[in-house]
């Protein structure tokens, strides 16, 4: 009896231990096998990170309203300043559903290299990073696994294209009728202010960037470009994942192309253009530069460890573009408490905010000179210049501190404070300080980075695609180890 129990809670260990630290499938998985898997996700990333699985509502289904789950991964510590939130979303088209299990991959790869692979852990210690595998899980359901078609495409119970229901800010519709999981993004995005997202879908193989939407002032009603303000950032960001991507860079396209995509890349509007996109919405309500990807011409791609092997590198050096720019904090100059203002890069139309309650500010941007103009009711404008740097090995954002006077006050009082830092402490601000783990401790001359032995690529080594020849495969003995540990 005493053998009897002993086997039983070897068995049942065993039956854990799998269930904790087994390697994740290449196979697709249901909406509830994903949810367990996410479930298993943060309890695994808290042996070493702060990983954390909230829903941000509902799908649309009345008879199985299903979760819109996201896990939250970082090593930052909370309630501090200076974090990046940057956003992955998969499965917005119900049958594109190579994104949702290649999301689930990426999670899995930044939990097991944290602590082994410099960059994740660089890239882990200073960002917040929230993935949602599926923001439609109804589709997800109702689609076939065909690699071409539409059945499952849309949120099935409203007959509604998830990427044709958010506001479109050049052509309002006030008759639009949107989703529950439209408007749980758009919460979501009013609660939490993202600098970097993409948008993961298949049928295609490019790295698409804003506008979608139709120039209202254009000659053409379709199919010519519409370029945002800050299209040298957006093109850098799609360079950045169809360079570090081994197929999307280099033409071939899919049998279905009606264009040809030079180097990977193109702007929405010239592909075709729509009307209330995701990506659009990102950018010109929120400030977020969101890329949309469309990593394989089959919708349903068979090879999911191809769709791994190819994407990995990618999703990893684009996460890292958020550390790429400028941020900051906007406090008033008498009582050092945050100023909520509107904010715009001199030269480039396009207005972004800063968050309410720290005063802090992101802006990506290639190394350049620039000024920041500063509006807020009842202060001075402000303008600040500021320079942003291109670097080799990590990341360094411009951090400027910036006190605006109010407007009752002499303006001589208005002071300011620039510096190209990584992530300082700032003493002399009454948000939460700007406190950081010390990156390089956690690093070990051990340390198994030859994924990323290249570091931090520069600018100009992501626009020539040095990247596409550099491939790797890490292998980790964890689960073989830990199997031997627990029968021995
Ligand atoms: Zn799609």
């Amino acid at each position: 009896m005493r053998l009897l129990f002993n086997k039983s809670s070897l068995i049942l260990m065993f039956g854990l231990f799998l269930e904790v630290f087994s390697k994740l499938e290449f196979e697709y998985h249901s909406n509830k096998e994903m949810e367990n898997i996410l479930r298993r996700f943060e309890v695994s990333g808290k042996q070493k990170l702060k990983t954390k699985l909230y829903s941000i509502g509902y799908s649309s289904s009345t008879d199985e309203p299903f979760p819109l789950w996201v896990l939250e991964l970082t090593a930052a510590p909370e309630n501090v300043t200076g974090i990046p939130n940057v956003k992955l979303l998969g499965n917005m088209h119900g049958n594109e559903a190579g994104g949702r299990e290649l999301l689930l991959h990426f999670i899995e790869h930044l939990i097991d290299s944290y602590g082994k692979v410099k960059l994740v852990s660089w890239l882990l210690n200073n960002t917040r990073i929230h993935i949602i595998p599926s923001i439609n899980p109804d589709g997800f359901s109702n689609a076939g696994n065909s690699c071409n078609g539409m059945k499952g495409r849309e949120v099935p119970t409203k007959k509604i294209d998830l990427n044709r229901n958010f506001p479109d800010f050049f052509h309002p519709n006030p008759d639009l009728v949107q989703a529950k999981e439209s408007k749980a993004v758009m919460k979501w995005m009013e609660e939490t202010k993202f600098i970097l997202s993409a948008a993961l879908h298949e049928g295609a193989m490019v790295a698409n960037y804003p506008y979608d939407s139709i120039n209202p002032n254009g000659d053409n009603d379709d199919d010519s470009e519409y370029l945002t303000p800050d299209d040298d950032v957006f093109k850098h960001l799609a360079r950045t994942y169809a360079n570090s991507h081994p197929v999307m860079s280099t033409n071939k396209g899919c049998p279905s192309d009606v264009k040809e995509f030079k180097g990977g890349i193109t702007n929405g509007a010239d592909w075709y253009s729509f009307d209330g996109g995701m990506g659009d919405y990102n950018y010109n309500y929120h400030g977020c530069m969101e890329l949309t990807l469309e990593l394989s011409c089959c919708k349903f791609p068979p090879n999911l460890t191809n769709l791994w092997n190819e994407n990995k590198k990618p999703l990893l050096l684009y996460c890292l573009q958020a550390h790429r720019g400028v941020t900051g904090v906007i406090l008033d100059s008498e009582t050092k408490k945050p100023i909520k203002t509107k904010l715009k890069i001199s030269d480039r139309e396009a207005y972004f905010g800063n968050d309410r309650k720290s005063g802090e500010f992101w802006r990506i941007l290639l190394p350049g000179q620039y000024v920041l103009e500063v509006e807020a009711p009842g202060y001075y404008a402000h303008f600040e210049n500021f320079t942003v740097e291109d670097f080799k090995k990590f990341p360094k954002l411009t951090n400027l501190t910036i006190f605006l006077t109010n407007s009752s006050l002499p303006t001589t009082t208005t002071t300011t404070s620039s510096t190209t830092v990584i992530h300082t402490t700032n003493t002399t601000t009454s948000v939460s300080a700007l406190i950081f783990p010390n990156i390089t401790s956690r690093f070990t001359d051990n340390d198994d980075d030859k994924d990323y032995e290249y570091g931090f690529p520069s600018i100009s080594e992501l626009t020539s695609g040095f990247l596409k020849n550099s491939c790797a495969n890490l292998a980790l003995l964890l689960s073989v180890i830990s199997f031997l540990v627990v029968i021995s």
